[in-house]
């Protein structure tokens, strides 16, 4: 229960382990377009651009930069936490500029901020944000960040590595131009995969580039000749096979499920888990209207030893629970409710170990009462 790699279902480890077959083969070939088709599901988008990048998150992220960002832009960079640091870090590697739009860590991204940093920059090309900020568990308006860089003309690159699978993520709804994501949050699948989309402006703006894209294993141009429909495959990398698998595994189980009960899931084991902490006498630190319902910041109380609480639940629970970071760090845990680890077993075992391990530390907490009120939630 931290904030990723979440718990992979047994179904996802069993696809992990079939016959690996060959990269260009007629099987595998037929399995990279129902995983595109998937894809499309789980964005929620038609853009034909859409494939995943055979490395984590980060590599996804790394990709929509390098292809859109050339030497000399202007890229707005929206920073509420951990991810809009690294998004500034790719703007500059790319010789661009980057305009910071700064919040307060556990605050989402402040809609006026971003729309005074286009009138003071209004050739800005990009506006890049990150949609579920897992550093801080806040959730920021996508489709008004989205919008407003339509207005502005300029393009949207758009982190949905932790929402996809637990929140709406809308990328035709939003008018999003560029967005990248992982495996291993709420796709409950192993780690190492980046599902990426192009819309057809961000698409046209590849296709436009004066220079070559700096990276030669992230152009999007290069990798549409192995992922791309239409043409013949050609090699352009070995495909992490198996990885593959489970991909196609994981989110074939999120279309069983539905997207829209994948959500719902997420938040009802979120309220309980929200209802047991509360009653224990903890507090979160995120507002309830900008919760991420996938991962949950919540103060230490009174008494408690960060490192000592966390290293009890892992010992004597097996219980993973992840540490607070930058601003935070020492003052709140990060508990995830992500994919397949987000069930009701995991919210009465998560409230019944910190019940323990805190009154065993002697932390101010209200000992006792944390399951009664969860399941009271249900
Ligand atoms: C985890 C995460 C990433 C990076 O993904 P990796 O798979 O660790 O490379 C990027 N952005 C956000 C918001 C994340 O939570």
């Amino acid at each position: 229960m931290g904030p990723g790699p979440s718990d992979v279902s047994p179904r996802v480890l069993e696809a992990l382990g079939r016959p690996t077959i060959g990269h260009l083969d007629p099987e595998f070939v037929g399995l990279m377009d129902e995983i595109k088709s998937l894809l499309h599901y789980a964005f929620q988008t038609n853009n034909e651009l859409t494939l995943p990048v055979s490395a984590p998150g980060s590599a996804g992220m790394e990709a929509c930069f390098v292809n859109l960002v050339s030497p000399g832009d202007t890229v707005i960079v929206c920073q509420n936490g951990v991810f809009g640091g690294r998004m500034k870090e790719n703007v500059e590697r790319c010789g661009g500029t980057a305009v910071m739009v700064e919040d307060e860590w556990g605050q989402p991204i402040d809609i006026a901020k971003v729309k005074a940093a286009f009138e003071q920059y209004p050739t800005a090309k990009v506006l890049a944000f990150v949609h579920a900020e897992t550093s801080t568990g806040v959730q920021s308006d996508a489709k008004a960040l989205c919008q407003l860089a339509t207005d502005n003309h300029a393009l949207s690159i758009v982190d949905t590595v932790t929402s996809v699978g637990g929140i709406n993520v809308d990328i035709d709804g939003w008018g999003a131009d560029a967005v990248y994501s992982g495996t291993q949050k709420c796709l409950s699948c192993v780690p190492g995969i980046s599902p990426v989309s192009f819309g057809p402006r961000a698409v046209a703006a590849i296709q436009n580039r004066e220079h070559k894209v700096q990276s030669w294993f992230l152009d999007m141009q290069l990798v549409m000749g192995y992922w791309g429909g239409n043409t013949k495959r050609a090699y352009h990398h070995t495909a992490p096979v198996n990885a593959m698998y489970a991909l196609h595994e994981s989110l074939l189980m999120l279309k069983e499920e539905g997207l829209e009960n994948a959500w719902q899931r997420h938040q009802t084991h979120h309220d309980a888990l929200v209802a047991g902490l509360e009653a224990m006498g903890l507090s979160m630190v995120v507002d309830k209207a900008h919760r991420l319902p996938q991962l949950n910041l919540v103060n230490l109380p009174e008494g408690a030893d960060d490192a000592a609480v966390r290293a009890a639940l892992l010992s004597e629970y097996s219980l993973e629970i992840g540490a607070g970071l930058g601003a935070l760090a020492g003052k709140a845990w990060r508990i995830g409710l992500m994919g397949h680890a987000c069930s009701k077993k995991n919210v009465v075992l998560c409230l019944s170990a910190l019940d323990n391990v805190l009154s065993a530390q002697g932390a101010k907490i209200n000992s006792g009462v944390a399951v009664a009120a969860a399941l009271a939630s249900y």
